[in-house]
């Protein structure tokens, strides 16, 4: 038996963490036979200012430690959770051969099920309406620093990566999932940074995401799974009651089943042919805001009173519950990153944020939104709610570059007096001028 003990301060890189770790638990230190660091988060609430962590710890005499105050048993969802195990070690029947997925959509949830399932020797089809990274890139710089004509099918939130490409690659939930583990060792296997296995808020940054995917893809491929880009899906083919492949845009069909719909949050069109083909769905409450922007300076010293030194750049989270009216929070802050143009239509104005692995550019931002229930929009069936943000309404907000420019984004620069201060990646701002 093994214990997670939460609650350890660490002890820094490269200290062995046993002391520390003996004198969270009040025993000698020999007591504690070896322990692995699986999360750790900066406590942020007191004056000072302290890194705690969670070990996964083998020691004598484990039973009598259990009644301690955050000391538990190490379960097999532990092994899970925090990446200990890996699942192509686990012993399962063989691929039934017939039995041929198709996944649509590149975002992580498509990327993902593709590998799993590829792992598993399944042979998977992979199709994405979008260009592979690399056309991405360039096609939605040309779009941001050259205003090159919108591609409403390969863009900042369609195409390899899906939407989270071009964002700060946050990888951190609030749900407590089994198997995360998994997903956060392939990412390293990929490239991504080892510290993304055991910080508490840990997140990529675009410029890792992109680094990530033609490894991510390299894979895939290895496995033998059938890449097909700028290949849209555009109907379902249902019979008897069962859906039994898909029609692309170029009038093909593909026999086979199952269709994993990954299609994420902006492709309103492939809601449309799910709810065709008869897939339960129903309204929801939306949220709708806007980005807001601050120094990062003054983040740093709200949260952390003082000058940043050598902390990471601070974030927050706000949250307004009143017992009546409408509740409104802060969601998705971007500490040292940029406002970026994030829409797939050209008349819909869309904005998120966006940083860079080391997070240092000169401001913080976040999207701060408010719920709307259904009922309070237009229309009863499901897709009432998305369609608010339709083109017809971009124009009250000044639709596409123009009008989101002069809605008042800094769009990534400081202002004058700290125009000195431009970090290198701001430099990449998507705003030209970069501003
Ligand atoms: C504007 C915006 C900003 C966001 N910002 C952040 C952030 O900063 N940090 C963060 O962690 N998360 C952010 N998110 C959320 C994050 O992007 C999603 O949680 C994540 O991308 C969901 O992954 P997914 O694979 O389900 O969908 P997606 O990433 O959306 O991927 C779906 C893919 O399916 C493809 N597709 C859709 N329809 C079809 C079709 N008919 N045929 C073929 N291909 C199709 C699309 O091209 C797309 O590549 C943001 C989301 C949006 C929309």
């Amino acid at each position: 038996m093994a214990l997670l003990v939460s609650g350890v301060e660490w002890p820094g890189e490269g200290v062995d963490p046993r002391e520390a770790v003996a004198s969270a638990l009040v025993v000698p230190p020999d007591r504690i036979l070896a322990c692995q660091l699986v999360r750790k988060s900066l406590d942020a609430r007191r004056r000072r200012k302290r890194w705690v962590a969670n070990y996964r710890v083998d020691c004598e005499q484990e039973e009598e430690l259990l009644a301690r105050k955050g000391v538990r048993v190490w379960t097999d969802r532990d092994d899970l959770r925090f990446g200990c195990v890996d699942l192509t070690s686990v012993p399962r029947q063989p691929w039934p051969p017939s039995c041929r997925p198709i996944v649509v959509g590149a975002g992580p949830a498509g990327l993902f099920a593709a590998l799993r399932l590829a792992e598993e020797g399944a042979s998977v089809t992979l199709i994405e309406r979008g260009g592979s990274v690399e056309e991405r890139v360039r096609g939605v710089n040309g779009f941001w620093r050259r205003r090159l004509e919108l591609d409403p099918e390969s863009n900042v939130v369609f195409g390899e990566g899906g939407a989270g490409t071009f964002s700060d690659g946050k990888i951190y939930t609030r749900r407590r999932d089994g198997e995360l583990g998994y997903i956060f060792r392939r990412l390293v296997d990929f490239g991504a940074d080892e510290r993304i296995l055991t910080d508490g808020w840990a997140h990529l940054g675009t410029d890792k995401v992109r680094a990530i995917l033609p490894a991510f893809r390299e894979r895939l491929e290895q496995l033998g799974v059938e890449l097909r880009y700028r290949t849209c899906m555009t109907d379902l083919l249902v019979e008897d009651g069962r859906c039994v492949g898909l029609r692309l845009g170029s009038g093909e069909e593909l026999r086979r089943a199952p269709v994993i719909v990954a299609a994420g949050h902006s492709a309103r069109d492939s809601y449309e042919i799910l709810i065709r083909a008869g897939a339960a769905a129903e309204a929801r409450t939306i949220s709708i805001g806007a980005r807001i922007e601050h120094p990062q300076e003054l983040i740093d010293r709200a949260r952390y009173k003082n000058a940043r030194g050598e902390l990471p750049p601070a974030s927050y989270r706000l949250a307004w519950k009143p017992t009546r009216g409408r509740r409104a929070h802060t969601f998705c802050m971007c500490p040292g990153g940029i406002v970026v143009p994030a829409t797939n239509h050209p008349e819909r104005v869309v904005v998120n944020g966006m940083s860079f692995f080391s997070r240092q550019a000169f401001w913080a931002n976040s999207a701060v939104i408010v719920e709307v229930q259904p009922g309070e929009y237009p229309g009863t069936d499901a897709l009432g709610g998305p369609a608010l943000s339709g083109p017809d309404r971009a124009g009250g907000l000044g639709a596409g570059w123009r009008g989101l420019h002069g809605a008042g984004s800094t769009g990534g620069g400081p202002p004058g007096g700290a125009r000195q201060q431009l970090r290198a990646e701001e430099q990449l701002s998507p705003w030209p001028g970069g501003l």
